[in-house]
């Protein structure tokens, strides 16, 4: 699915690449060894070397170099064996030493891909550029006081993973796709939980207009925008923006701005600052970091399963359509219910209960997986009296509904509510025989060649035995009696 825009001096194209910032998954900060919890009182997690007290000197936490090397594997990446950090030079007041170590031309991870599915049944490889470690920077609260500004430092110095994309994104909908699928990766690594309420994965929004087959235009950056749903519209009004200042013949500047989501534009925040602004150099306190192809090997034995290898399993073994096996394998605690499901039962049976009933129950309770009204074991129990012909399929889902109200096993729910499903022929037959007799008319209607009007006498006939009848006997009867009455 092509996203253009029309303007009159013809179809524009948008072109987007993103810097998303994941806080890597660490008890203790990149440099010192303060804690990371989030929503701690502030200023109770900063070390002397957070708050740069003269004469404090960095020291490298594995676990976070361990998280870096994890995220670039699972992003197909080269990892660099041997990379350096660097000091950007700023001033801002959440910023206690004046600069930030990053890596700059020495990154820990180099060149990747991601693979994003794309709402038409379609995938599409999104380069990666690099993932370079970096700290984070304090947070100034401005809301707390009439006069002043507040710091709490409690974020300065945490673990942050910068995953750079190449521009290759090129709508709202794949950059929503990029974003999410990047996250449900890290989320499998166990890298970065992905939170972007709680800031620990930002994103930079860079993106420029152009019309098809020119060389790349000047791009903005819009800055932190923290939902997926915010990056997808600040994509929209920037882009909207930027063919209108090209259409009335003015020049797109290279900036820096920030996405209003009240009112659905972007705005200025600063002119782009060029690299050499920072006065990037080697940080002195550090030396370059060297890792052993053996350590890195050792991690890449020990990843997990990851989305589209999990993903192809599931068609294959399965027998799932790519789509339901993408919906199913999105979220791991998602993907390990189904699986249980699955266990010994018609797979594409439980694939359709979870992906219908089950998620519908879940959005309508506003409840996480985690957090699941009705276990996987006990939707199993449920798929299990479907086969085993206790219940048909209709009786199944006021099951469903009563297990996600009671919190019952669907055996017990059926024994109570007296659910089991009418296999007696004699009863069938008699039921039968009261709704063709009851409705001459459409038996008459029927003869003459009215096919559609089996599904009605179907349908009375479930009605007349509160649902519970066994379907494929119902047909059957219907159809000998209904012939038999014609001879
Ligand atoms: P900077 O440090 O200036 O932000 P980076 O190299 O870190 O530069 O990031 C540049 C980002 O901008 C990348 O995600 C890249 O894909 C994207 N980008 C580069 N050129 C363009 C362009 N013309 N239009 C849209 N995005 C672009
Ligand atoms: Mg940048």
């Amino acid at each position: 699915m092509t996203y253009t825009l029309e303007g009159s001096t013809g179809t524009w194209e948008v072109v987007i690449g993103l810097e998303v910032h994941a806080q890597a998954i660490s008890n203790a900060k990149l440099f010192s060894g303060a804690a990371t919890a989030f929503g701690a009182e502030p200023n109770s997690q900063v070390s002397f070397v957070d708050a740069a007290f003269p004469g404090m000197l960095p020291v490298i936490n594995g676990e976070c170099v361990a998280q870096a090397v994890r995220t670039g594997l699972g992003l197909n990446a080269r990892i660099n064996l041997v990379s350096r950090f660097d000091r950007k030079n700023y001033f801002y007041a959440d910023l206690p030493p004046g600069y930030q170590i990053s890596q700059y031309e020495h990154p820990i991870v180099g060149t990747g891909e991601v693979e994003v599915e794309l709402a038409d049944g379609s995938t599409k490889v999104i380069g990666i550029t690099r993932l370079h470690l970096e700290q984070d920077a304090g947070k100034s609260i401005h809301d707390q006081h009439a006069t002043k500004s507040l710091i709490d430092l409690n974020r300065a110095g945490v673990a942050l993973m910068e995953i750079v994309s190449e521009p290759d994104i090129r709508s709202p909908e794949e950059a929503g796709a990029y974003l999410r699928k990047l996250r449900s990766i890290l989320r499998y690594l166990g890298t970065c939980d992905g939170n972007m309420e709680e800031g620990s994965m930002r994103a930079d929004v860079n993106v420029s207009v152009r019309h098809q087959g020119e060389p790349y235009r000047t791009r903005c950056e819009i800055k932190n925008v923290n939902s997926i749903r915010f990056v997808m519209q600040a994509i929209e009004a920037e882009a909207a923006r930027q063919v209108e200042v090209w259409e009335s013949g003015g020049t797109v500047i290279q900036e820096t701005r920030l996405f209003d989501s009240n009112r659905g534009v972007t705005r200025s925040m600063r002119s782009k600052e060029d690299a050499h602004d920072y006065r990037y150099f080697p940080d002195p306190d550090l030396l370059p970091l060297v890792l052993e192809e053996d350590w890195v090997a050792a991690l890449k034995a020990s990843l997990p399963e990851l989305p589209d290898a999990k993903r192809a399993r599931f068609m294959q073994s399965y027998g799932l359509s790519p789509y339901d096996a993408a919906v199913l394998v999105a979220d791991k605690a998602t993907a390990d219910y189904y699986e249980t499901v699955a266990r010994g039962r018609d797979p594409k049976i439980a694939a359709n209960w979870v992906t219908g009933d089950f998620f519908a129950a879940l959005s309508r309770l506003g409840r996480s997986i985690e957090d699941a009204p009705v276990t996987a074991e006990a939707l199993g129990g449920l798929l299990d009296l479907m086969a085993d012909n206790t219940i048909n399929g209709r009786i199944a889902k006021d099951v469903f509904e009563a297990m996600v109200e009671t919190g019952w096993d669907a055996s017990t729910i059926v024994k109570e509510k007296g659910l089991q499903q009418v296999t007696d022929t004699g009863a069938i037959d008699a039921a039968v025989d009261r709704i063709l007799a009851a409705n001459p008319d459409k038996v008459a209607e029927y003869q003459s060649g009215r096919d559609k009007l089996f599904g009605f006498f179907v349908g009375q006939t479930m009605k007349a035995m509160a649902g519970k009848g066994n379907p494929a006997l119902i047909n059957e009867t219907l159809k000998q009696k209904l012939a038999a009455k014609k001879e």
